[in-house]
């Protein structure tokens, strides 16, 4: 890897060369004109689009963004007239030759080379191929593209039509409950289809901590999805047109066979499995690639070459907890590490590189679900000690109407540092993941969530923001005043020590643990005696609904000199951890 460098310039003005027209490789080119009037600046994008707006592909499938127009930011001639960028759309780079610093280049109808003193990669991603018998049917969609929107609305107004003659709503299978996934999904029921999603994973949104996860199933359920966790699909036939099957199906129908023997019958499908990096060219050239296929670059969005830098869904970054070097296929980071490459190409002084933390936020119907930093599954593959702690506050003041539960989950190293937040709710997650974000950044930890000062006033937040409480309850864990169980631990909690259940009579009546006391928390310091007796010695596990009384419930127990412990995120928690309780 070399340092930044300003390249010389070629008769009179250097030529900078990008792959990729889109997030990385637009804002590359648009930060080097803006750094450099002179340079020639050429964007390659082998698709018929640039600059187009990825992101709202969901909602312009769903209707919400009614213009396909919305999405479609700038033309090449509109970055000609503002930009002066020359950009062509069509062009295909089909190869890099390093050492004359020019790419090949085949459009529809010839190939051409062209010379270049910067190379920008900003390929992207490929979308990764399930191992599916009959994955290339024309009834199967995949949305990265414009033109992928484009054949899926065509197809669900085909099917809408067909509607009035068969009666039924057409019928979509969704493989890959991940995030764009989802957003497929939310948009075909909008749009009045009958879903199915498979997972192969044992929740939605595997990046979520598994104890949110069920929040998004219900939803889903609520709107009439039909999940289906921990199967693959299998196999993917063409059930034939409506004549030959005789079935009330339109043309095009498919059934697909999902690994636990059951059968889907689809008018479309959309597959969405992930991505890897598209790194073939960078391969071919011989640059540096990271073991997971991405292209290795240094703080600079330098490669192993001091010509080219590369951006985007390509490139490897440096997970912000763990260090492992990752791809994180994110706008955010595509689009800064683009303005990067230019600051380092027009030797401007960089903002090296920060560790990405995976910020990242869906809606699914009406919740929406965020993520930041570490999730417990990867602190505990990377072997990081952590504590985490379970809260259910309102996103603002429960005494303003229209309160909404916001349910965060946070994981902190023993020193306090905070190493990664999710929340899931239906209002106010974003804001409060977003904080969270920007707290692990900073370096910040328990004591300093629980010292920040948020905006406050009843319709927006509370006294003690979520953000806070966060702060206070792993305070209360970490110095040991409030010890705390994990529902994980249930099993081990009902063999080895008494269930204190703290919640009302009609609480518990609406259901309860086996076998465990129920001693309401404002009876506890009348009724200590009846404690003593049922744990004969043994240590008491308390929970409430959300964890809150069972929080004073440990308190008055630990100052009787029971060996107490709190439910981290109490009945809440531990329902969506057990599901059949
Ligand atoms: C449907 C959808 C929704 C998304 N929603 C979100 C979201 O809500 N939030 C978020 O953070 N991220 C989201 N993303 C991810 C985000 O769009 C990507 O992380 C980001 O666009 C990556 O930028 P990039 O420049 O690396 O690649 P891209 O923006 O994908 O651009 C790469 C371009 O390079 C072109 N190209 C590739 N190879 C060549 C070649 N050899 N020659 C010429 N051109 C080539 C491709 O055609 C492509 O147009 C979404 C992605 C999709 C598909």
């Amino acid at each position: 890897m070399t340092a930044t460098s300003a390249l010389s310039p070629r008769d009179g003005g250097r030529r900078i060369v990008i792959i990729g027209g889109v997030a990385g490789g637009m804002s590359a080119a648009a930060r080097a004109r803006r750094l450099d009037e002179h340079a020639e600046i050429v964007v390659l994008e082998q698709g018929a689009y640039v600059s187009f707006a990825n992101c709202g592909l969901p909602y312009h499938l769903s209707g919400e963004i009614a213009g396909r127009d919305a999405l479609l930011l700038h033309t090449p001639a509109s970055l000609a007239a503002s930009l002066n960028l020359d950009v062509r759309t069509g062009h295909r780079v089909t190869a890099i030759d390093r050492h004359a610093q020019k790419v090949t280049i085949a459009t529809e109808d010839h190939g051409f080379s062209l010379p270049y003193d910067a190379l920008v990669l900003a390929p992207g991603a490929v979308a990764v191929r399930p191992p599916i018998e009959g994955l290339d049917h024309p009834g199967v969609h995949t949305l990265r593209t414009i033109p992928d929107v484009d054949a899926l609305r065509e197809r669900i107004d085909e099917l809408l039509a067909a509607r009035g003659q068969h009666g039924q709503a057409p019928r979509a299978v969704v493989i890959g409950a991940g995030f764009i996934g989802l957003e497929a999904v939310e948009a075909l029921t909008t749009r009045g289809l009958q879903v199915h999603l498979v997972e192969l994973a044992d929740h939605v949104l595997p990046p979520l901590d598994a104890e949110l996860a069920p929040l998004l199933a219900d939803e889903l359920a609520a709107h009439g999805v039909d999940l289906r966790l921990g199967v693959s699909a299998q196999a993917i036939t063409s059930v034939g047109d409506l004549a030959q099957s005789g079935e009330d199906s339109p043309a095009g129908a498919v059934t697909l066979t999902l690994s636990d023997g059951a059968t889907l019958a689809a008018d479309l499908v959309i597959v969405n499995v992930g991505v890897r990096p598209a790194s073939t060219l960078a391969r071919e050239a011989g640059l540096e690639l990271g073991p997971t296929g991405a292209i290795r670059v240094d703080a600079d969005q330098h490669t192993s070459d001091a010509h080219i830098w590369a951006v985007g869904d390509a490139v490897e970054v440096t997970q912000a907890i763990t260090g492992a070097r990752i791809p994180v296929p994110l706008a955010g980071p595509a689009n800064r590490q683009g303005r990067r490459a230019a600051d380092s190409i027009c030797g401007r002084r960089t903002t090296a590189q920060a560790a990405v933390l995976g910020t990242a936020i869906v809606r699914v119907f009406g919740l929406t679900a965020a993520t930041t930093g570490a999730n417990q599954a990867t602190l505990a593959r990377a072997g990081i000690a952590h504590e985490v702690v379970h809260i259910h506050p309102g996103h603002h003041a429960g005494y303003f109407p229209g309160s909404e539960v916001v349910h965060l989950v946070a994981s902190f190293a023993p020193d306090g540092t905070l190493l990664g937040a999710q929340g899931v709710g239906r209002a106010g997650v974003d804001k409060r993941i977003d904080t969270l974000a920007t707290a692990i950044r900073a370096g910040m930890g328990a004591d300093d969530l629980a010292e920040l000062e948020l905006a406050y006033a009843p319709p927006y937040g509370s006294a003690k923001d979520p953000v806070n409480m966060l702060g206070f309850v792993a305070q209360n864990v970490l110095d040991g005043s409030m010890p705390q169980w994990q529902a994980a631990d249930l099993d081990e909690a009902m063999a080895t020590t008494l269930i204190l259940d703290v919640r009302s009579r009609p609480e518990f009546a609406q259901g309860h643990l086996p076998g465990v006391l129920n001693v309401p928390h404002l009876e506890l310091r009348a009724r200590l005696d009846e404690v003593t007796a049922a744990a004969r010695g043994r240590a008491v596990s308390v929970h409430c609904a959300s964890g809150v009384r069972s929080y004073l419930a440990t308190r008055v127990l630990l100052a009787e000199g029971f060996d107490a412990r709190n439910l981290s995120g109490g009945w809440l928690t531990l329902k969506a951890v057990h599901p059949n309780l």
